[in-house]
């Protein structure tokens, strides 16, 4: 038997206006690289900004991110640029290390939503800690497990929550790189209406070009914000690339969104 959690509205934590967009490059690659998608990204309108600092690849031997050396160069952005900073931790000491480094916002991704041992060890992190969590869905097209993560981060005392859709692991042909199941989500928002959503094109589609398309979809479907990963130099990333746009290109894709739909 489900039950409604006890959540803060999207807008306390995340300022927003139709809705939230939270922008930046998959991985910091270098200071200069982090800070000059940052600084493009400033006068956008958008509500946040993101950057994955440990990257541990589904196969080893490719860039796996630079971890600690990585955050001081968040503080650098932050200094420039007055807006909130999200990056992903997967273990208790990446907790640690975020909130040591000013980190605002943290989001669990899809690996970990799927393995109910590490989203507990992020939970007990989280203790008596007052940072936003977002929660990306597992890897697998399991509902209960996605709902399972939101709940132990919920009984950790964590109220600001939004749960992040990016597509799902699928053994069949697709055009996208995580097919979507929107079933799966919208589900998620039946079972508790109160539970910002957010949608990561980038993920779901792996392909810049399908991004701006399933971004309103999910704005068609009254989602709450979008996350895109946003690249200076997108072609030339250390990780992702087919899927990041430029800050330029990113600004075109809002100007293109209908927002029109009205939030229930
Ligand atoms: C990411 O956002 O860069 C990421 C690794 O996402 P996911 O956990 O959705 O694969
Ligand atoms: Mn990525």
């Amino acid at each position: 038997m489900e039950f409604e959690l006890d959540i803060l509205p999207l807008s306390v934590w995340l300022p927003h206006q139709e809705a939230a967009i939270i922008a930046g490059p998959c991985s910091a690659e270098t200071e200069e690289q982090l800070v000059a998608t940052c600084l493009q990204l400033k006068d956008l309108g958008v509500s946040a900004l993101r950057a994955g600092i440990w990257k541990p690849r589904t196969r080893p031997g490719n860039f796996e991110g630079h971890g600690e050396i990585a955050l001081p160069w968040v503080q650098t952005v932050k200094k420039l640029v007055d807006l909130p900073f999200a990056i992903e931790v997967a273990t208790p000491q990446h907790i640690e290390l975020a909130l040591k480094y000013g980190v605002d916002i943290l989001w669990i991704g899809a690996r970990t939503t799927v393995n109910p041992f590490n989203v507990q060890d992020l939970a007990d992190a989280l203790q008596g800690v007052d940072v936003p969590v977002m929660i990306k869905n597992p890897v697998n097209p399991d509902l209960a497990l996605w709902i399972g993560a939101i709940e132990r981060i919920h009984k950790a005392g964590v109220r600001k929550i939004a749960a992040i859709h990016r597509g799902f692991s699928s053994l069949q042909e697709s055009k996208y790189r995580n097919p979507p199941n929107w079933q799966i989500p919208l589900e998620l928002k039946r079972i508790f209406p109160h539970l910002p959503l957010l949608c990561d094109p980038s993920h779901i589609t792996g392909d810049r070009k399908m991004v701006a398309k399933v971004a309103q979809k999910a704005l068609d479907l009254n989602y709450d914000g979008l996350m895109i990963e946003t690249h200076i130099t997108p072609d030339k990333a250390w990780s992702d690339a087919k899927q990041q746009v430029t800050p330029s290109e990113l600004e075109e894709m809002i100007h293109s969104f209908n927002f029109r739909k009205q939030k229930t």
